[in-house]
């Protein structure tokens, strides 16, 4: 089954329905949204075993781009599962891992939708693609369009960390800086999708392009020997990444891959956290009108229907929905610096922090298993230049520096 791709077709999540695989971003019945369904037969049958390759298309079989030639890499997925041994003991977790993601092309977990949404944009035939985003989105669509040879439409949120804005700069030549939050320009955005002058690499409804974030719980599951932790933690700000690792799993468990899927916790910061609110009252998600958070990745208010899937995914699966503020996401940060050496941005680590929390609340049982998905690196960072007064040295004063920091208290 190595280079194969098993989709079969597309199914809406609210009827049912079954449409032929195509570009085609909601049910023609009722209007839901569609997910890609594979032979699961054959999946059982070839098990993962059959599995070739390295990086993310090794799931190539799981993922919808029926052509090799057309499958975009920059070497993104095969990232690390990281066992934290002294952050564990730090939090009085039996077992931690955390999936760091920091490693992929544009240091994100978008990559990997950045992956199979160009990859569909040449499978159907498309020039360009186009993307709102608060940085990592469209550094990463606007990367992996470059690579493929298609012109991108980056729509950037105006606060945009400096280094995120100078690599959409680099990648693509369309950048235009948006004013206001996401919201705010994401259903203008979204009605233009219909006109086809640009491949839809938004978050809310393409199924082809969240599929690619599927692949973060097939390696989950592939690097714990398809023994997959007992229970996952990843940020969601519209869902994309919640949604896909919570298919992923479930898809695998439907395959008769992994013995049973993990409980999905869902990370949202406090300052952006319309999910939450929505868990703990258990009714329908209420957009909210935001401002900035430092993790500007999950600044949505609104998570449309895709945060209603995410919702629903919860529900059904048992899982917690949990908040981090701001300062506990900055202490979390450094916390996981100084404890493991894994400098993560605060979006990335959103998840870490909630996690802290919902200990400190007794919400999860420490004796489990876990696992956080750390979703971008710190590298990408906005800060001000840190302090650069040199020292000049001598002999006599370098020794008396060592031994001042390092020598026998
Ligand atoms: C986009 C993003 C997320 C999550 O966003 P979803 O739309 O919910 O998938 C998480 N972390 C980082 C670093 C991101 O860029
Ligand atoms: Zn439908």
């Amino acid at each position: 089954m190595n280079t194969e791709s098993l989709a079969r077709h597309l199914a809406c999540i609210d009827c049912g329905a079954v449409h032929a695989l195509g570009y085609r971003l909601q049910c023609d019945k009722c209007r839901g949204l569609l997910e890609l369904v594979y032979d699961l037969d054959r999946l059982r049958r070839d098990g993962p075993g059959g599995l070739r390759g390295a990086g993310l298309w090794r799931y190539a079989a799981v993922l919808p781009i029926a052509d090799p030639a057309q499958r975009v890499t920059l070497g993104e997925g095969a990232t690390p599962l990281l066992d934290c041994p002294r952050l564990a003991r730090q939090l009085g977790v039996r077992r931690l891992t955390l999936k760091y993601e920091g490693p992929n092309p544009t240091g994100t977990v978008k990559d990997r939708s950045s992956a199979t949404a160009v990859s569909a944009a040449l499978q159907f035939g498309f020039a360009a693609t186009s993307v709102v985003s608060s940085g990592n989105a469209g550094s990463s669509i606007a990367a992996y369009s470059a690579r493929a040879g298609l012109r991108s439409l980056i729509f950037a949120y105006e606060r945009t960390s400096a280094p995120k804005l100078l690599h959409m700069a680099a990648t693509t030549p369309d950048l235009v800086i948006y004013r206001g939050v996401y919201d705010d320009l994401i259903t203008l955005w979204d009605r233009l999708v219909e006109d086809r002058l640009f491949f839809d690499c938004g978050a809310s409804r393409n199924a082809y392009k969240h599929e690619g974030k599927k692949t973060l719980a097939y390696e989950i599951a592939e690097q714990t020997g398809w023994a997959p932790p007992d229970v996952v933690v990843a940020p969601l700000a519209v869902g994309e990444t919640f949604v896909a690792a919570a298919r992923g799993f479930k898809e695998m468990h439907a395959a008769g891959w992994i013995p049973r899927v993990p409980r999905m916790v869902a990370a949202q910061a406090a300052r952006a956290n319309a999910v939450v609110r929505a868990f703990r009252a258990g009714g329908d998600i209420t957009p909210l009108k935001i401002g900035y958070t430092v993790a500007e990745g999950l600044a949505a208010g609104d998570p449309g229907r895709k945060g209603a899937w995410a919702l629903r995914l919860l529900r059904e699966t048992g899982g917690v929905a949990g908040e981090a503020e701001d300062e506990e996401i900055l202490a979390a940060q450094r916390t996981l610096a100084r404890t493991e050496g894994i400098w993560a941005g605060p979006t990335g680590v959103a998840a870490l922090a909630v996690l802290m929390r919902l200990l400190a609340e007794r919400a999860l049982d420490p004796a489990q298993d876990i696992c956080v998905v750390v979703t971008e690196t710190g590298l990408k960072t906005e800060a001000p230049p840190p302090e650069r007064a040199g020292v000049a040295f001598d002999e006599a004063s370098l020794r008396r520096l060592v031994v001042e920091r390092l020598g026998r208290r």
